[in-house]
């Protein structure tokens, strides 16, 4: 039987592939494009999975990346619930799952991650416990959802924005919440001092536990249930359900035996570019040499997923666009709106321009005078013009930073905008 033949073959159908697809098809790729990607259903939004969706509030309809029809308008081919296994790169071959082999022209590698297994006494990997709960997927949001209730006594392992997420909606639906974070502070990979004791101090008046510097020791299990866990500061803590968010491991098991992944994702340029000619990768699988930084980085976002699948579809066809985008992030927690962009570590001073008490302010990571990154919490007309500034490195000072009656597009406009990396 011949081998089917698919032109661009992206593998991975989520924020990064869907794009991928799309720009491809509108910069000019002619020949035949195929979706393939393990899960059901048209490619999805993964950030209302913890927000809006498990609050309730969206339905899955809305949840669609864009509608089928787009695909099928754009002669888009879309293969669901098929995994691919292997990559036999020099006859430019795949094997899916069920034993069928795809050929390609351009491979794009479009694996996201998945959830970091919570490994501790009493869990056994093989048969996990029932109310044991990651979040990745709809189908993991769904399971989550159902047993959501008023009173439910919630265990969230990790206080990264996934965990907090949960956290404030599991309390929006009237649980009873506690967060474990084995760092002294919750969002510690994330965010600066400052905001993570914001954002303590606001789950706490929301009525959720927060712990700190403490982890899980163990969980007690009956009939296949966690019903307690015992926390490494000697807590017992009983628990209806346990969401664990301690991270993501790359889908790169295929790329690595096929030599174009290490320990940390696929290697990229800022293209999008792998070691192979033929293979391109985009999202979360990705370690991209960033140029502005002038270092690899491996960026979890929905809006660095779409950069590199835009980069990549530009050199696909012809017309390449290298991706130069400052990383930048949202987490939406109650009525808050967190906004993130650059990258704070090895900053010297944090200033925060605005009122955390009333909800709104801004904090900016200072390297010396040099503006590295900011968070911004509800103040979207600040953190657009800041996001744009750090394009170039941007220069501020600390003082005039502080003083709400500088406007901030003069402190901007004075800026000393230096060309060199941020
Ligand atoms: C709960 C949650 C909340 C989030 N909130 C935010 C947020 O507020 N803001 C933000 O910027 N980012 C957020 N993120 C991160 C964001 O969703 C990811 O960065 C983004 O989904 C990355 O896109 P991707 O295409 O690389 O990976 P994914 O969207 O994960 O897509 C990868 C796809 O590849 C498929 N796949 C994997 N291996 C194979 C294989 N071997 N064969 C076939 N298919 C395969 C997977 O099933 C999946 O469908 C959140 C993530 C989660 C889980």
């Amino acid at each position: 039987m011949e081998t089917p033949h698919c032109g661009l073959l992206i593998v991975g159908a989520g924020h990064a592939g869907s794009e991928l697809a799309v720009a491809a098809r509108q910069g000019g790729w002619t020949g035949r494009i195929v979706l393939l990607g393990e899960e059901a259903g048209v490619p999805y939004q993964r950030p209302p999975l913890s927000k809006a969706y498990l609050l309730g509030k969206t339905d899955v309809e809305s949840l669609a990346l864009r509608p089928a029809t787009a695909y099928e308008a754009a002669g888009i081919e879309r293969m669901q619930r098929a995994r691919l296994v292997a990559i036999d790169r020099a006859a430019r071959r795949v094997t899916l799952a069920d034993g069928s082999v795809l050929a390609y022209d351009k491979l794009a590698l479009c694996t996201g991650g998945r959830p970091r297994p919570l490994v501790c006494e009493g869990i056994d990997p093989e048969h996990p416990p029932a109310n044991l709960f990651y979040l990745r997927t709809l189908a993991d949001a769904d399971g989550m959802r159902a047993v959501l209730r008023p009173g439910a006594r919630v265990v969230v392992v990790g206080g990264g924005y996934v965990g907090l997420e949960v956290a404030a909606s599991a309390r929006g639906q009237g649980a009873l919440v506690t967060v474990l974070e084995a760092q002294p502070r919750v969002l510690a990979r994330v965010a600066g001092p400052e905001v993570s004791r914001f954002y303590e101090s606001v789950h706490r008046e929301a009525g959720v536990e927060i712990l700190t510097d403490t982890g899980l020791a163990r969980v007690e299990c009956e009939g296949g249930r966690i019903v307690a866990v015992q926390c490494s500061n000697g807590q017992r803590l009983q628990a209806d359900l346990v969401v664990a968010g301690i991270g993501m491991l790359p889908n790169i098991e295929a790329a690595r035996d096929a030599g174009l992944a290490e320990d940390g994702g696929i290697p990229v340029d800022d293209l999008s570019r792998t070691a192979d000619p033929d293979v391109v990768a985009a999202g979360d699988c990705t370690l991209q040499h960033h140029a502005l930084y002038d270092r690899q980085l491996r960026l979890e976002s929905v809006p660095n997923a779409l950069e590199q699948a835009r980069a990549a579809a530009s050199w696909l066809c012809g017309k390449p666009r290298p991706n130069r985008t400052v990383p930048w992030f949202w987490s939406d927690q109650y009525e808050l709106k967190l906004q993130m962009a650059g990258l704070s570590q090895g900053h010297d001073r944090c200033v925060v321009r605005g009122n955390p008490q009333a909800r709104s302010f801004c904090a900016f990571y200072l390297q010396g005078k040099r503006v590295l990154a900011v968070d911004a919490v509800n103040r979207p007309g600040d953190f657009m013009q800041v996001r744009r500034a750090l394009a170039q490195a941007l220069t501020l000072d600390a003082d005039r930073l502080s003083d709400e009656s500088v406007p901030l597009k003069d402190l901007l406009a004075e800026s000393t905008a230096v060309t060199g990396k941020p």
